[in-house]
């Protein structure tokens, strides 16, 4: 027992795997857009799938549909029926409103159990009232003829949560850690560590969150961006709020030089005028380690 706590400790401080394990994680950028309407990337959201199961950060525009579509390329822990676990981030539209579909398409499509979705203060609102927004269809759903559905649609189980350890099954423990984001009076990110991996997933984040300690020489750090040339030609106002909302290349550079992940993966990228080269280039001025700029349904 002593031997395994042990075991256990080394791999949480180390950040490094369990031993003896032989499970798969996969990281899968099911949307890797802002609030920009950009046809090519799809709302804020990532799934980490382990083995036959999908655990969901974030849901924005999109996120049954690019879940689906990661699920005909292969990854059948992405069907509809099986988006049952979602962690929210924060509140922010872009990152929420995928919310509704996630309630509701899979269990039109039958998902046996109701979904069960973390986040900050403020989640459990948001889920009755989208609940209450449906009542209509929800009862001609379940009373006007349709065959019988699987749970309660109106049944979430959602969990308002604080720092630390939020959820743990046989696959993975997942803890949440405070991030700054502007005016928020809740920001998390989550820490997966699995048998075979440990993923530190940021979204949205300044870059005062300490980031590094969370990782600690991580497998995969998820971590969003903002060009800085494209910033310079940001007006003045959209300046002060992305420098005290979200977190620049080189920021995100030395962020990283401390953290020192097996990859880090860019996402949420905020490029402007700029490209993505140049992004790219920007944060690899101040990073030596291996960085990739993440698009739709890229796994890692
Ligand atoms: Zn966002
Ligand atoms: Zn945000």
């Amino acid at each position: 027992m002593r031997r395994i706590a042990l075991l256990v400790a080394a791999a949480l401080l180390t950040g490094g795997a369990l031993p003896g394990a032989q499970s798969q994680t996969r990281v899968v950028m099911l949307g890797t857009g802002t609030p920009n309407a950009d046809p090519d990337r799809y709302g804020p959201s990532v799934a980490v799938v382990v083995d036959e199961t999908s655990y969901l950060v974030d849901f924005g525009v999109g996120v049954v549909r690019r879940a689906a579509a990661a699920e005909r390329s292969g990854i059948k822990a992405l069907a509809a029926t099986k988006l049952t676990t979602a962690f929210a981030t924060h509140l922010h539209s872009d990152h929420t409103l995928g919310l509704a579909d996630l309630i509701l398409t899979p269990w039109i499509l039958e998902r046996p159990t109701p979904l069960r979705v973390y986040g900050p203060r403020g989640l459990r609102a948001m889920t009755n009232h989208l609940i209450a927004a449906y009542a209509d269809d929800l009862r001609i759903r379940t009373r006007g003829g349709e065959p019988r559905h699987g749970h309660d649609p109106r049944r979430v189980d959602v969990h308002e949560i604080v720092p630390g350890l939020v959820y743990r099954d046989e696959r993975v423990t997942v803890t949440a850690f405070a991030v700054t984001h502007g005016a928020w009076a809740q920001a998390f990110g989550y820490r997966f560590q699995t048998p075979d991996r440990t993923i530190v997933i940021s979204w949205d984040t300044g870059p005062e969150s300490g980031l590094a300690d969370q990782c600690r020489r991580c497998d995969v750090l998820v971590h969003e961006v903002y060009s800085e040339a494209g910033f310079a030609k940001r007006p003045p106002e959209w300046q002060a709020y992305h420098s005290r909302y979200h977190t620049s290349t080189r920021e995100l550079g030395a962020i990283a030089s401390r953290a020192q992940p097996g990859l880090l993966v860019l996402y949420h990228q905020l490029i402007w005028s700029s490209t993505e080269d140049e992004l790219l280039k920007e944060v690899r001025s101040a990073y030596a380690g291996k960085v990739v700029s993440a698009h739709d349904l890229d796994v890692y």
